[in-house]
């Protein structure tokens, strides 16, 4: 997929400190959009309006997935390594 240059910027973004999560914000009715919203249908579920995809919308819907799925690849290995650590260790 390309996207014009001029659509990159075109969201805005609500970071929640406390959470890992974010929100979009709708550049409609300026609601806080969170992704489980827009997963299966890129709709403001506020006003209703279609949201334009682009990458950032990507990003945002994409990213988590991407994430948890690194995470759980990852956690695969921890043990392997601990299990040669301790190997070292021992002689
Ligand atoms: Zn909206």
């Amino acid at each position: 997929m390309s996207y014009s240059p001029e659509s990159i910027e075109k969201y805005k973004f609500k970071h929640f400190s406390n959470l890992r999560e974010k929100a979009l914000i709708c550049p409609k009715c300026f609601g806080m959009v969170m992704r489980d919203d827009i997963e299966f249908f890129i709709k403001c579920p506020f006003c209703n309006s279609s949201l334009e995809m682009n990458n950032q919308l990507e990003d945002y819907i994409l990213k988590p997935v991407i994430e948890q799925w690194i995470y759980r690849q990852g956690s695969a290995f921890p043990e392997i390594y601990l299990d040669v650590g301790s190997d070292i260790s021992r002689g």
